[in-house]
């Protein structure tokens, strides 16, 4: 029988590479790892997929879920609503697959109230000269938008000491191994091991 999953909570400022590291590590070992969808209010992006990068959803049928005590998390972050489907979370932690939540700092605050064995990762850029430097994208943004992603991703990281784990994503690769580390070892805990190796340390331990 499968260990039940475990779930991880990743948090980072915009221009972490947050993003970019949860995929390369969901490429690299698809098994048994998943990325929760959240629900969003925020309207999609160019290239964003209802349904694969968020559950687009009008302001009034998120409330309609908070109502009926459908999330595990929710938040308002820089005015948009987020949240993460209860039902999904549990249904894939049951069947022993890991689930990634990539969630603001509120939300990660939130499910360690909830369920305190998550384990929280904060992913912080190399410096805030590098940091501008992903922010600024193709240098098309006005310097107001500017000055506001710095501002939003600077009050995002002042939250980075409340986390279990903290990547610092300068080289790309470094970090990916880093991450996967991390990963890795929450299967190597007593805990984990004694549940999924039951039946081999029962006869192990047999008089
Ligand atoms: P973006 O709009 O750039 O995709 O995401 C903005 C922020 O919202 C990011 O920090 C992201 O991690 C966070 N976020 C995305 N989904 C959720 C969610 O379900 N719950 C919470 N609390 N934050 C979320």
């Amino acid at each position: 029988m499968n260990a039940r999953g475990n779930l991880f909570i990743v948090s980072a400022p915009s221009g972490a590479g947050k993003s970019s590291l949860i995929s390369a590590l969901l490429k690299n070992n698809p098994q048994d790892k998943q990325v929760s969808v959240s629900h969003t209010t925020r309207p999609p992006r160019p290239g964003e997929e209802n349904g694969v990068h968020y559950h687009f959803v009008a302001t009034e049928e998120f409330k309609t879920l908070i109502a009926d005590n459908a999330f595990f998390e929710w938040a308002e972050v820089f005015g948009n609503y987020y949240g993460t489907s209860k039902h999904v979370i549990e249904q894939t932690l049951a069947k022993g697959v890991d689930v990634f939540l990539d969630i603001d700092w509120q939300g990660g605050e939130q499910v360690k109230k909830i369920m305190p064995e998550a384990i929280s990762i904060f992913i912080l850029p190399p410096s805030r000269t590098e940091l501008a430097r992903r922010l600024t994208g193709r240098g098309q943004d006005a310097q107001e938008v500017i000055n506001k992603r710095m501002a939003q991703a600077v009050s995002e990281m002042s939250h980075y000491n409340q986390y279990d784990f903290l990547i610092i994503n300068d080289d790309f690769d470094t970090a990916l191994t880093q991450f996967e580390t991390i990963i890795a070892s929450q299967r190597l805990t007593c805990a984990s091991q004694s549940h999924a190796q039951n039946d081999m340390i029962v006869d192990l331990l047999a008089e």
